[in-house]
This record gives C-alpha cells, sequence and structure tokens, in this order.
C-alpha cells in the first residue's frame, strides 16, 4: 500500500498543482489501511478537515487507479515523525507541531533564514523579517512584504515562524494564507461559531497571512480580516502580510485596510539578479550534496541556469531538483548539453521574450537621444544612426517581419528597415564603437 501511495502521490502531483501539493499532499503520513478505509496522519485538525474537503475525491481515486481498492480516506491527527532531511539541515531542532488549537498552517523546515540566499534585490525584506524575527516588540506593524511570484516572500514568513518558535517555544505563531484564513471564517460563520473564530485568532501572539491580494473583492472577509487585524495591533501584537504587489496596487481592497497595511513597514522583494540567481543555485548543490554523493557538475552549467531562467526561483530550483534526479539516475555527469536536454522545455518557457519597445527604450538611453525622437522623423546623423541600431537589434532580437517593425518606427517601409539593417551589419565589421554598443545592448536586452 506504502508504494501505491507513492505512486498516487506522483499522480497527485500533476493534478493538483506544485502549490497545492506541497502544502497539503506532501505533508500526509500514511498511517494504515483497514476494510478498504486508508489512513494518513495530518498535523493538525484543520489540514485533516481542508485536505478531505479539498482533496479526499481525488486522492481516494488516484489511490483506486494505482489499484488499492479503497472506499475510503480518513485523517488522523497525531504527533508526525520529522521528515527524513539531509544532514546539512538536521542540526536545527524541529519547533513543537503540536499546537492542535491554533488555526495556522504547518510550517515548511526548508524555509529558515539560514537557506535563504540575500542578494541586492532582497536585503531590505530579508533584514525587515530578520529584526520581526528577534521578537522584541512590534517594530515595525504590520510588515508587508510584496514582491512577485517565486521571489521569496513565502519563504521569508515561514523562516519569521521558524525563528521566533525556536526563540521563544510558547509564543502562539500562526501562519495561514488568506485563502485558508477565508475558508475558516467561512466555516465559522456556516457552523455558527464565530465566537470561537475571533477568539481564537484574538488570541495569537504573532499573525502572518499570506498572499492577502486573494481576500481583494471580497467583501466580508475583508471586514473580518480588518476587525482581527485591528484588534492584534491595538495589543501590540506582530503582524506579517505579504502580497503579490503593494498595497495601494491591491484593485478592490477597501480603503481603510489599504490604508492600515500601509501604517507599518512595507518592503519589496526585486526581481532577482543573476548574482542572486547564481548564489541561490550554489546554496542547494552544497545543501544536496550528501543527498546525492558522486554528484558532478560541469563548470558553466550553473551560470548558464542563471542566465536563463530567470524570472521565478521556484523554477529555477525545480531546474536544478530535476538535473539532481535525473543525473543521479543514470549515473552521468551534469553537462551542459545533459542540462540543455533535460530543461529543454523549462528553458523554452523562461525565453525572455524582447519586445520591439524596450529595443528602442534601451537604445534611446544608451545614445541619450529621446525616444520620441528614435521614431519620429529626423534624420540627421546622430538619430538616424541610433535608429538604425535599434532596427537591426529589432530584427535580430524579435519575431517580427520587417514591415511589422517599420509600423513601430513611426510607420516607416519596410525597405526603410531593409536598408537600416543592412547599413549596421556593414558598420559592425568597420566600426569597432558600433560592434561594442550593439553588444552591449545585446547583452542588456537579454538579461
Ligand atoms: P513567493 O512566496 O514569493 O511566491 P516562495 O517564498 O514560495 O516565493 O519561494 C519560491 C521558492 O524559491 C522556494 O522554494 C524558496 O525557498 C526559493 N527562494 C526564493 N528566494 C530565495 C532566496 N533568496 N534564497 C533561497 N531560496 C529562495
Ligand atoms: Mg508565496
Amino acid at each position: 500500500m506504502e508504494n501505491m501511495w507513492g505512486q498516487a502521490r506522483a499522480e497527485l502531483l500533476k493534478t493538483v498543482g506544485q502549490n497545492n501539493y506541497r502544502n497539503w499532499i506532501e505533508p500526509l503520513e500514511y498511517d494504515g489501511v483497514s476494510d478498504g478505509v486508508v489512513t494518513f496522519r495530518v498535523p493538525t485538525q484543520f489540514m485533516g478537515n481542508w485536505v478531505s474537503r479539498n482533496f479526499g475525491e481525488k486522492i481516494l481515486s488516484e489511490l483506486n487507479s494505482v489499484g488499492a481498492a479503497a472506499k475510503r480516506v480518513e485523517f488522523t491527527v497525531a504527533k508526525m515523525a520529522p521528515k527524513a532531511r539531509p544532514a546539512a539541515e538536521k542540526k536545527t531542532a524541529e519547533p513543537t507541531r503540536d499546537e492542535g488549537d491554533l488555526p495556522g498552517a504547518p510550517i515548511d523546515s526548508r524555509f529558515t533564514f539560514d537557506s535563504f540566499v540575500v542578494g541586492k534585490p532582497n536585503e531590505l525584506a530579508h533584514a525587515a523579517a530578520r529584526r520581526v524575527a528577534e521578537g522584541d516588540s512590534a517594530t515595525f506593524n504590520p510588515l508587508f512584504l510584496y514582491g512577485g511570484v517565486g521571489l521569496g516572500k513565502t519563504h521569508l514568513m515561514h523562516a519569521i515562524a521558524w525563528d521566533l518558535k525556536l526563540r521563544q517555544p510558547d509564543l502562539r505563531v500562526v501562519y495561514l494564507s488568506a485563502e485558508q484564513f477565508m475558508y475558516r471564517f467561512v466555516q465559522a460563520l456556516r457552523d455558527k461559531q464565530m465566537m470561537d473564530f475571533k477568539q481564537l485568532f484574538r488570541s495569537v501572539d504573532v499573525l502572518m497571512v499570506d498572499d492577502v491580494q486573494f481576500i481583494a473583492g471580497k467583501e466580508s472577509t475583508q471586514e473580518e480580516f480588518f476587525h482581527t487585524f485591528n484588534a492584534l495591533v491595538d495589543q501590540n501584537k506582530q503582524i506579517v502580510i505579504s502580497a503579490d504587489r503593494a498595497p495601494g496596487e491591491i484593485k478592490d481592497l477597501e480603503e481603510r485596510i489599504r490604508s492600515r497595511l500601509q501604517c507599518g513597514l512595507v518592503v519589496d522583494l526585486h526581481p532577482t539578479s543573476y548574482e542572486l540567481r547564481l548564489g541561490i543555485l550554489q546554496k542547494k548543490v552544497e545543501f544536496y550534496r550528501d543527498k546525492y554523493p558522486g554528484l558532478v557538475i560541469a563548470d558553466g552549467v550553473l551560470e548558464f541556469l542563471a542566465h536563463r531562467i530567470s524570472t521565478n526561483v521556484r523554477v529555477l530550483e525545480g531546474a536544478l531538483m530535476r538535473l539532481f534526479a535525473f543525473a543521479s539516475l543514470v549515473g552521468r555527469e551534469i553537462t551542459m548539453e545533459l542540462a540543455q536536454d533535460c530543461l529543454a522545455d523549462i528553458l523554452r518557457a523562461s525565453e525572455r521574450k524582447v519586445t520591439v519597445e524596450e529595443i528602442q527604450r534601451r537604445v534611446s538611453e544608451h545614445y541619450n537621444i529621446r525616444l520620441s525622437d528614435l521614431i519620429g522623423p529626423k534624420r540627421v546623423r546622430t538619430i538616424a544612426r541610433p535608429r538604425q541600431v535599434a532596427m537591426y537589434l529589432a530584427k535580430q532580437l524579435t519575431s517580427r517581419s520587417l514591415p511589422e517593425i517599420g509600423r513601430r518606427f513611426g510607420g516607416r517601409d519596410h525597405t526603410t528597415v531593409m536598408h537600416g539593417v543592412r547599413k549596421i551589419e556593414e558598420l559592425r565589421g568597420e566600426d569597432s564603437q558600433i560592434a561594442e554598443d550593439i553588444e552591449l545592448l545585446r547583452r542588456a536586452l537579454e538579461s
């Protein structure tokens, strides 16, 4: 049966998505089967209910499709066995998970400050999170972290929770997504347990709500969130919020909530830089050394990945994990060819699409001329040459046709574009300044 559960999990990963999988399926521990009832251990009652309601059917059907002959799945709250983890990580003691009555989601033990790589794009957010994790007093309240997908918001929140619990095991730290908050709220309404709900949330010491943009447009949830928020701030309890954008940019968020959110410290996580991505990859490699002994990565592979997969750290990590798994399976060194082969789909999906508009902007900045001049009718050399450079780059770096490019340069004819492109091709061979300009621009546009 354990085996079947292994297979069923692999299928579930495909159908529920990585996020759901990580939050809800992965933490389940197979307990046993009797009379066709398959039981899993879960850390909290809340989690059991949630999984049962949202994924119960799916789990059952996946189990049956790999031949389990199960009638029902059940979830029982139990102290969970600590996850087997690579030795490097074992030295951190596990904070007690035994908090049955608290409403939060489990804290992921991989997301610590130790495993968080700090670079320019995230140093402020990291410093603020560290400060909150010291837990002396609510210095910034709330701490509002925002930034694009996969830049480390959830990681930092878990790290805060983890750190706080290590220092002060009795602290009531609650982490949950805004979606879970809403789910709890709706459930309490339905079961006429609003008093309990309010009491529960007002009794925590630190409340962290992830992806708060989720409650935009959901009026009664917002209302309740607002009251919870105020009650906690009044008691000087720390609140940490994350969202995918700044408070002022979340549509359909009540004004009073928006201004409340803005009155603490608002910090953003910037898109990762090449250096940060490389740092993250190196850290991961170091971390998994024990788990995949004999793993050899050829020079340049990490640099290649950091260069090519630039938007989302989650995808970057996923790529590395796939390489590890593949290489250890076939017992081969991870070479550039292997990486390109094994990651073709990811690399294709994260190919950066340069637009003609971006090229125009960069080129006009580079030559210090106005964008309107670059596109406009002026024909003096100081403008016409950069214009031809921009046309050349548009032809090289985008899939636009000559007439399409012409249209974007103030409605010029495709023959004009062609002439410009040829001219630059010619000049590249003769004029080292132009060659250098183009190289510089190309690199900036592709990074
Ligand atoms: P977000 O919540 O902002 O969408 P996550 O916190 O879930 O992003 O991060 C996505 C993945 O990338 C996680 O596995 C996380 O550990 C990893 N990650 C993101 N930023 C960093 C970083 N600076 N150092 C190490 N890992 C990171
Ligand atoms: Mg997140």
